[in-house]
């Protein structure tokens, strides 16, 4: 089973190659891997996607609810790191909740009294691997992905040492906590 995005609808092809289009009341799509991550979309009776296997380990490619007025897909293997992708997705409706609670996970000694400043940096995307992810049919909510290799640059072990390399880790952080108008606690 395969499920694509194409203009404002989704298309699913099951397992017996069936194509079924169904318009999309709401979509998101990985910007980094290109699968679907969620989708809800209107139809009369439930798609059956039935049993499918993703490309990871055993693992399902998406979870199906039915909902009012139609069904959800939401994408299982970009819940947790180790999936097909590696791109972390902060899944609250709101593009400042996302922010904050990547905040709160990843730099818990910062603070920021508004996230305007960071949200207008993302939105832009000024900030390397922090990625916002729009509604395709237009609605307000935004996803945010967010890819930790743009954040820690590797070590080159044979020209910098670990302590140089970490001094660099903490620069590049640094710049792009400045660039989010995120400051240190004091
Ligand atoms: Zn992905």
């Amino acid at each position: 089973m395969t499920a694509e995005i194409l203009g404002r609808e989704i298309v699913i092809v099951d397992r017996r190659g069936r194509r079924i289009c169904r318009p999309l009341l709401s979509g998101f799509v990985c910007p980094k891997c290109g699968e679907v991550l969620k989708a809800y979309f209107k139809t009369d009776e439930p798609v059956d996607i039935g049993q499918q296997e993703s490309r990871t380990y055993g693992q399902e490619q998406f979870r199906s609810l039915i909902v009012t007025g139609g069904q959800a897909l939401i994408s299982e293997t970009h819940r947790e790191y180790g999936g097909l992708c590696d791109l972390k997705i902060y899944w609250a409706p709101s593009l400042r909740h996302n922010l904050s609670a990547w905040l709160r996970k990843h730099q818990p000694d910062r603070s920021c009294d508004t996230y305007d400043v960071g949200l207008t940096q993302v939105m832009a995307q000024r900030v390397p691997g922090l990625v916002p992810i729009p509604d395709v049919i237009g609605g307000d909510v935004c996803l945010l992905g967010f890819d930790d290799q743009a954040w820690c640059p590797a070590w080159d072990h044979r020209s910098e040492s670990y302590e140089e390399w970490n001094e660099r880790v903490e620069e590049t952080k640094n710049e792009k906590l400045t660039q989010l108008g995120v400051v240190s606690e004091t």
